[in-house]
């Protein structure tokens, strides 16, 4: 039977709707036509530490039908002051944060289908992890992989937003290719004083919230009403939580000559100027080594009389005062205890190979 509203339009059929949605199909933007868009939907996410986690945590209560979690770092300690997804157990286990937020998410709607990339998206496996997505949200902590998303989404005309949040600060911007500013419209170079302070600045968990739920509502225009969604933002916007101070510019149109989006010349996509990278807020140097499939069972036996070892089925951790190594299953590793990276390779070359 095909139900039908007042003005005799016939309504999707919201019978196998389940009824912890009910009060966002109340709300009049979602709806139940809303909701069954939102199911069907497929998001990535690029990043899993604090914005990450609550951008996954809210489309993941919202319904969102399949969500790709993509993050390259392990949970600990320090992270579970703002990184909602996470709690004491898998920092202890250094669980990839991947799997230890679809693990979470499982248990709070097993519904929807989360797929755990532990990965460094890089352009070599960039068309492997975001192919097939409807939206790209950013939970990175640098502009490198920002640029890179962006490069991918332009190129492809797929939808991305920009989130960043540092000490009390937090921006945001909704990138639709062919219509709206790109990332590189407004930051043609890596903005200073937005990258690499978290380590000197310190980070407020309300101002990840924050930024974070004004993407998540900003993604759900779009899933819900397409990228041209009368309500979208299409400004960038910050604000200071700590000091009251907002702005907003208009990000409504595309700069003329724009590398990315108006020159089509994707120098990141390309792989071009990428250094290697330090992680944020860290004293560590991530090895990328992608071709070197590693036996932790062997290597843990290997690497016994040089330290403490330790592994799970996801990461091995070999501590050698006064670095601390982690290993990936593909070989990649982060090397904590140096800004080096000559001496993170030498580590890597004598304990894992050459
Ligand atoms: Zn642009």
């Amino acid at each position: 039977m095909t139900t039908v509203n007042v003005n005799g339009d016939s309504l999707p059929d919201t019978s196998n709707l389940s009824d912890r949605y009910s009060r966002q199909i109340l709300f009049q933007g979602i709806g139940a036509e809303g909701q069954l868009k939102l199911a069907a939907a497929q998001v990535a996410i690029v990043g899993c530490g604090a914005t990450g986690s609550a951008l996954a945590g809210l489309l993941a209560r919202a319904g969102v039908g399949k969500l790709r979690i993509i993050d390259r770092d392990y949970v600990e300690p320090s992270n579970l002051q703002r990184q909602s997804l996470f709690d004491e157990t898998d920092a202890a286990d250094s669980l990839p944060k991947a799997i230890a937020a679809s693990r979470k998410i499982a248990a709070f709607n097993s519904e929807i289908e989360v797929e755990p990339k532990v990965d460094d998206l890089i352009p070599g496996n960039i068309e492997t992890l975001l192919n097939g997505m409807d939206l790209v949200l950013d939970g990175t902590d640098n502009f490198e992989t920002r640029y890179l998303i962006n490069d991918y989404a332009v190129d492809r005309s797929l939808p991305w937003v920009y989130s960043a949040t540092v000490g009390s600060y937090a921006v945001t911007l909704n990138v639709v290719p062919g219509q709206t500013a790109c990332i590189v419209c407004i930051f043609p170079d890596s903005p200073r004083g937005i990258v690499d302070t978290c380590e000197t600045s310190g980070i407020l968990n309300s101002a990840v919230n924050l930024v974070a739920s004004i993407a998540a509502t900003e993604a759900l225009k779009i899933l819900v009403h397409g990228s041209q969604a009368p309500t979208l933002r299409r400004t960038l916007l910050s604000f200071d939580l700590w000091t009251n101070e907002h702005a907003e510019i208009s990000a409504a149109k595309p700069r003329t000559g724009c590398r990315a989006c108006g020159e089509r010349d994707f120098i990141h996509l390309a792989g071009e100027g990428r250094p290697h990278i330090t992680l944020c807020g860290r004293n560590s140097v991530q090895i990328h080594e992608r071709q070197r499939p590693i036996d932790f069972t062997e290597m843990d036996r290997r690497l016994q009389p040089h330290g403490v070892v330790r592994h799970n089925d996801f990461v091995l951790k070999f501590w050698h005062d006064p670095y601390e190594m982690t290993l990936f299953p593909d070989g990649r590793a982060i090397i904590k205890g140096t800004t080096d990276t000559a001496v993170a390779r030498s580590l890597y070359a004598r304990y894992v190979g050459s």
